[in-house]
């Protein structure tokens, strides 16, 4: 990490600190923010944690979670919190305006900022920074950190469970970003004593009827599938929102269904939202799809997944990402195969 040391004295007496993470926070949001939370205050430090919005329910069952100020209604008491913290942590995300109005605050109070982060292209706003983009999620780097901190202090289990299950949902369960390191943590966790059949069914396993209903629907009836350029694309409208009562983490992995068909390099979940029409982007092998979400919808993310928005509707959007492909598609010459 970049200025440890001085983050480390400055951690060295109790301190009043906000850690942040980004808008729709998932499971490696909010695992490294409610790891963060207990490691800081077992150094006695006064610790708030702020999202821009709500997050999944399956992630309710953590504690401290109920403690979690979401800054879209409580913007007065985090804004007077900011302005009294002597610093504000960035997790899971490398610009400010991934939390929206809460980052123009920060940016604003000049409070600074410790970001850890596993995206690519950080922007330059931490005074300290621990960003690898060779991790599989911000848990890992929140283990990095907090053995950084002290190697010999023994990890508390809610702590070292909070982390697997940021791991656990950003590898989609050991699936990608893998690495010999991340195993060894892993196995570190287990000895902690995590117990990961829990985890895996408070996280995964633990889903109502309608959220099954929804998978079978968006494969059978929302699924278009365009094997001339390798791609398939999930679309949702409001109509389906209202439906189905979708909720926020209702539809989180639906995307990863069209990587499991051979045919399908590139895929994409499109959402009609209120305001936007968000896309969600994977893809397989070398095809960089966080540089599509970046160039053309004002996104960001990783190589194989990464997401952004759209301000023109719903069909126009559709229109917009099938050129896109079809362009990158004969660019490239047709998509690398993978070597496997
Ligand atoms: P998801 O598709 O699950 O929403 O997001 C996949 C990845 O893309 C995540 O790592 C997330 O950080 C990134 N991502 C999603 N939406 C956005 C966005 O609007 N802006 C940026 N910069 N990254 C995004
Ligand atoms: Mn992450």
């Amino acid at each position: 990490m970049q200025n440890f040391t001085q983050l480390q004295e400055i951690l060295s007496t109790p301190k009043d600190i906000l850690i942040t993470s980004h808008r729709n926070p998932d499971g490696d949001a909010v695992g490294s923010s409610l790891a963060l939370m207990h490691y800081l205050k077992s150094l006695f430090h006064t610790v708030y944690v702020s999202f821009p919005s709500d997050f999944p329910n399956n992630f309710a069952w953590m504690e401290g979670s109920d403690e979690v100020l979401i800054y879209d209604s409580k913007v007065k008491k985090v804004n007077k919190i900011i302005d009294n913290a002597d610093l504000v942590f960035a997790l899971d995300y490398n610009g400010l305006d991934r939390i929206d109005k809460m980052g123009e605050y920060i940016a604003k109070s000049k409070v600074p900022v410790a970001m850890i982060d596993h995206h690519l292209h950080p922007q330059e706003f931490s005074q300290y920074t621990l960003s690898d983009p060779t991790a599989s999620s911000t848990c890992e780097l929140v283990y990095d950190f907090i053995k950084q901190m002290d190697e010999s202090k023994p990890l508390d289990v809610k702590i070292a469970e909070y982390i697997y299950t940021g791991i656990l949902t950003d590898t989609g369960s050991f699936k990608y970003s893998v690495s010999p390191k991340l195993f060894k943590i892993a196995a570190q966790l287990l000895e902690t004593g995590v117990d990961a059949d829990k985890v895996q069914m408070l996280v995964f396993n633990s889903l109502p009827i309608k959220n099954l209903e929804l998978l079978g629907y968006c494969l059978n009836k929302r699924m278009e599938i365009l094997p001339e350029i390798k791609t398939g694309i999930i679309t949702l409208t409001k109509k389906d929102y209202e439906d189905f009562d979708i909720q926020r983490g209702d539809t989180e992995g639906i995307v990863n269904y069209l990587l499991m068909l051979n045919d399908v390099k590139v895929a994409a979940f499109v959402s009609e939202q209120p305001k936007i029409v968000k896309l969600s982007l994977r893809s397989k092998g070398d095809y960089a799809v966080n540089e599509i979400a970046s160039a053309h919808f004002k996104g960001g993310g990783h190589k194989n997944a990464a997401g952004g928005a759209s301000f023109t509707g719903l069909s126009s959007t559709l229109k917009k990402l099938k050129k896109i492909l079809t362009e990158q598609y004969s660019e490239n010459n047709g998509i690398a195969e993978d070597k496997d």
